[in-house]
C-alpha cells in the first residue's frame, strides 16, 4: 500500500492506494489546514489506521528541497500561522516509511507524467492557473531539481501595449500569476472568473500572457508537452486563442509537430497533486 499527502493552504488530503493501482484511491481523508501540529496528528492518525510503505508528499510552500539543508523538509517563509519554519517532514519522519518530500506543484507535475496528460512523454512542463500560478518541470522523467524549487508562476512577462493593468503579484509588477491568476482576472474585470462568460475580451489578455509564458518555457525546457490546468483552465476556449499566440510570439523560432497536443488541458485536474504523491511514493519504493 502507497501513501500521498497532499497539503494546500486550506486543506490537507491523505490518501492509499495499491502499488499496483496507483490511480484508484481506496481511502482518503481531508483534513482542514490549521494549526500545524494538530495537523501532523491527525496525517499520522489517518496512517497509522491505514498503514503504508512509503508516501509522497506534495507540500504548498515555500518548502526547503535541498537535502543539504540544516532546514530540508521545513516549510519555509509561509504566511499562514504556526507554519513558517515548520519541520513538516521531520514531524511526518514519526511515521518510520520514506518519504518523497516535494511542492504541490512539482507533485501534480509527476502525476500528470506518470498517469496524465503528459504520460507518453518524458520531458513536461504543469503549470497550474489558479488562486495563484505554479508548476513543475519533467526532465526524463524526473522532477527537475534545484537548489529551490522552481517558481515559474512569477516569471517577468512582456505586457500588450495598452496594458496597465497593475497586477496582483506583492512582488512583481509583470509577472504572470500578477497577470494571470483568478484574483488578478478578478481585479481586472470586477467579476469572478467563474463567472465571466466565454466571449469577454478578458480572456484574449489572459490567452495572451499565457502563450508568452509557454514560449518562454518551451524555450528553456525543451518538453515535448505543456500541461496546463487549474480553476482559470476551466475555461477551455482559452486553448485555441493560446496556440494561436503561441505561434504568433514563438514566431518559427522553435517548431512543434503538432500544437494540439503540445498545449493541452491536465487530465487529472485536482487529482494531479494527490495521485502524484501516490506516484512518488512509488517511486520512493523502487517500484519504478
Ligand atoms: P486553488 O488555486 O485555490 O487551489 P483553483 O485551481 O480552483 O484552486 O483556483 C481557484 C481560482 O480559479 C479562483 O480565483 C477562481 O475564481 C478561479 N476559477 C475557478 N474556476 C474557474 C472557472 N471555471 N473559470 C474561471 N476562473 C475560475
Ligand atoms: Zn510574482
Amino acid at each position: 500500500m502507497l501513501g500521498a499527502i497532499e497539503a494546500g493552504g486550506t486543506k490537507i488530503i491523505c490518501a492509499i492506494a495499491d502499488e499496483n493501482n496507483v490511480t484508484e484511491i481506496i481511502d482518503e481523508e481531508i483534513i482542514e489546514t490549521g494549526d500545524p501540529t494538530r495537523n501532523v496528528e491527525a496525517i499520522i492518525q489517518f496512517f497509522t489506521a491505514h498503514p503504508v510503505q512509503a508516501i509522497g508528499v506534495g507540500s504548498f510552500g515555500p518548502i526547503d528541497v535541498d537535502r543539504h539543508s540544516e532546514t530540508y523538509g521545513y516549510i519555509t517563509n509561509t504566511p499562514k500561522s504556526g507554519w513558517k519554519n515548520f519541520d513538516f517532514l521531520g514531524a511526518l519522519k514519526k511515521l518510520a516509511v520514506p518519504i518523497y518530500w516535494t511542492t504541490d506543484v512539482n507533485a501534480a507535475a509527476f502525476g500528470e507524467m506518470a498517469y496524465g496528460a503528459a504520460r507518453q512523454t518524458k520531458n513536461s512542463v504543469y503549470l497550474t492557473v489558479g488562486t495563484g500560478v505554479g508548476g513543475g518541470v519533467i526532465l526524463n522523467n524526473e522532477i527537475l531539481p534545484g537548489k529551490k524549487h522552481l517558481e515559474i508562476g512569477h516569471i517577468s512577462i512582456a505586457r500588450r501595449s495598452g496594458d496597465s493593468f497593475e497586477g496582483v503579484c506583492p512582488y512583481h509588477d509583470d509577472c504572470l500569476e500578477g497577470l494571470v491568476s483568478g484574483p488578478a482576472i478578478y481585479k481586472r474585470t470586477g467579476i469572478k472568473g467563474t463567472e465571466i462568460g466565454p466571449e469577454d475580451a478578458v480572456w484574449d489578455t489572459v490567452a495572451y500572457y499565457l502563450a508568452e509564458s509557454c514560449v518562454n518555457y518551451a524555450l528553456s525546457f525543451a518538453p515535448e508537452v505543456i500541461v496546463l490546468g487549474g480553476g482559470v483552465m476551466h475555461q477551455k476556449q482559452l486553448f485555441p486563442f493560446i496556440r494561436n499566440y503561441y505561434l504568433q510570439v514563438m514566431n518559427e523560432y522553435m517548431s512543434v509537430a503538432d500544437l494540439e497536443s503540445f498545449i493541452v488541458h491536465s487530465e487529472l485536474n485536482n487529482r494531479a497533486g494527490i495521485i502524484g504523491g501516490l506516484a512518488l511514493a512509488k517511486k520512493v519504493l523502487g517500484g519504478e
